[in-house]
């Protein structure tokens, strides 16, 4: 190609038209080689998704599975989490011992603790782990419809399944969970893989299952069985809050490969080093309620736990030749993960600790076990109130600081009434929005609410929810208005900064008198006053 661009068009054409032949063929050679990977692992690697073009199907959940639930959902907690444990497998400390009350500090309010503490972090790990352990194989990947996992959707299938662990002396166990149509989360499905090489999927939003999950600590605090998991910080917790499901001698192969200081630490990563094969991720954010589990799901979920033993026993070989030290801190490492307890976030330490973990930011309820009705509102400022990050993120000026609490704490009752989660409620930025819009002068329409919402739907698609409920959030804000319009009228006119001439005072002074950190205060005044 001796042409120089801009000599002639039609040299240029055919500089342009041999680039693009050239692009094509070179498309098509990679296409060819990707189908090839896939139908022969001319690469050595097994892939779970075998049509990358195919995009997840569309399933859609027509009944919400909690209102099947034999013990109905409850979102108004009258006091800290209690474990939902009746009966105590493999305790050293009894049952009754572990269910004690711990007072509250200024720093913590009371609360249990983790039933299965002392357990946790005092059983011996089985002689065996700390030996160099033989080669396992998982059971070759087939992603076919006749090699399906066992489904677990009945109490005698469960009790069978238990039967079936306690022959392991390890297992690798996932959970996959949901968080949108549910105030609390809904744990949707518990994968789990016999050291036998038997995949298992529990289904826990079968009645049944999710009501007598708890059998399941015959083998989850069993220290002799070990449980291999991913990253378990967050299923340790759907396990407690949903199920009084433990896990004593937990072995979590994202410690392992921190210890051994791997360039990256997500399961991928170790599916790929440590047994070639390359996973998926397009199922991640899946909805798990739907029923029954399309193939691809499935077999997406049953990668999570497939192979977990094999990788297990690969960074236990390596840990033991970095050192004993090494897998003594993965142990240890594990043991902590273990032990976290969960806590509804109203009732959380005020300083969050690694050992306390809790689902999203709730409204705390004014008379615990009864939806907040009155509207209460407060000018104090409080770093850790939960519309504390709104108020920041969207720049809100002082005085539609009320507004926002009044729309906030509507919208938590709302959530907890219906089982929703806030988003599925209002997403932030319809009610940042509706804060925006509303006057406290002016009386709110329906008309008013209608238009800011379709303003909005181009950026939410969920406004079913709030469309139902207009004519109660209107009435409910315009009680709010009326009450905000009652309160003393100083901090009132404060708020939107009209000084009285009269009285030299400062905004420190009044409107923040409940506030011990005033310089943080005084930075957050200083964003504010340009309103
Ligand atoms: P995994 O351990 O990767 O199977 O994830 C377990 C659950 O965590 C999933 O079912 C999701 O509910 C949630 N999850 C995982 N990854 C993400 C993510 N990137 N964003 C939001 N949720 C996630
Ligand atoms: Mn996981
Ligand atoms: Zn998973």
């Amino acid at each position: 190609m001796d042409t120089e661009l801009g000599e002639d068009d039609s040299a240029n054409w055919k500089i342009v038209s041999d680039l693009l032949d050239s692009l094509f063929e070179k498309t098509e050679i990679s296409l060819d080689e990707h189908k090839l990977h896939k139908t022969s692992n001319s690469d050595g690697f097994t892939y779970l998704d075998s049509n990358p073009t195919v995009k997840p199907s569309r399933f859609s959940v027509s009944t919400k599975p909690q209102k099947n639930f034999i013990t109905p959902i409850n979102n108004f907690e009258s006091e800290s989490y209690k474990p939902n444990l009746t009966e105590k497998p493999h305790a050293l400390k009894s049952l009754q011992e572990s269910l004690q009350l711990v007072p509250a500090t200024s720093e913590c309010p009371e609360h249990y603790l983790n039933p299965y503490s002392y357990e946790i972090m005092n059983q011996p790990y089985p002689d065996w782990i700390l030996q160099p352990l033989p080669k396992y194989d998982s059971a070759p990947w087939s992603s076919s419809a006749d090699d399906q996992p066992q489904i677990i959707t009945t109490l005698e299938q469960l009790k069978t399944l238990i039967e079936d662990l306690r022959k392991s002396k390890v297992i690798g166990v996932d959970l996959e969970h949901h968080d949108f149509r549910t105030y609390h989360g809904l744990t949707c499905l518990i994968q789990i893989t016999s050291e036998s090489k038997v995949d298992y999927i529990v289904d826990p939003l079968a009645p049944e299952v999710r009501e007598n999950l708890k059998l399941i600590n015959e083998v989850f605090a069993d220290p002799q069985i070990v449980k291999v998991l991913h990253g378990a910080f967050m299923d340790v917790m759907w396990l407690q809050r949903d199920f009084g499901v433990y896990i004593v001698s937990l072995f979590d192969t994202f410690h392992a490969s921190k210890e051994l200081m791997l360039g990256k630490h997500s399961l991928a990563f170790l599916l790929e080093k440590y047994v070639k094969f390359r996973t998926c991720k397009k199922y991640q954010l899946a909805d798990w309620r739907v029923r029954p589990l399309g193939l691809e799901l499935v077999n997406y979920a049953k990668a999570d736990t497939h192979f977990l033993i094999e990788v297990f026993t690969k960074l236990q070989n390596e840990l033991l030749q970095k050192g004993p030290e090494s897998l003594t801190r993965v142990l240890y490492d594990s043991r902590k993960v273990s032990n976290r307890r969960f806590e509804y976030s109203t009732f959380k330490p005020l300083n969050q600790t690694n050992e306390v973990v809790s689902t999203m930011a709730s409204v705390p309820l004014e008379n615990p076990g009864e939806p907040n009705t009155s509207v209460s509102l407060s000018f104090n400022y409080n770093r850790d109130q939960p519309w504390t990050h709104l108020i920041v993120s969207s720049n809100l000026p002082l005085a539609k600081r009320p507004i926002l609490e009044l729309l906030f704490r509507w919208r938590d009752t709302q959530a907890r009434a219906s089982d929703e989660s806030v988003r599925y409620v209002m997403s932030d930025y319809l009610l940042v929005s509706m804060v925006t819009y509303i006057d406290i002068n002016s009386e709110v329409s329906n008309q008013l609410l209608l238009t800011i919402i379709n303003d909005n739907s181009k950026f939410s698609n969920s406004s079913g929810f709030i469309r139902s409920k207009l004519t109660e959030l209107r009435k409910y804000i315009n009680e709010g208005l009326s009450e905000l319009k009652k309160m003393d009228v100083k901090k009132w006119n404060l708020a939107l900064g009209i000084q009285e001439e009269t009285e030299k005072t400062t905004v420190t002074d009044n409107v923040y008198e409940s506030v011990e950190d005033v310089e943080q205060l005084e930075l957050d005044f200083a964003s504010l006053t340009d309103e």
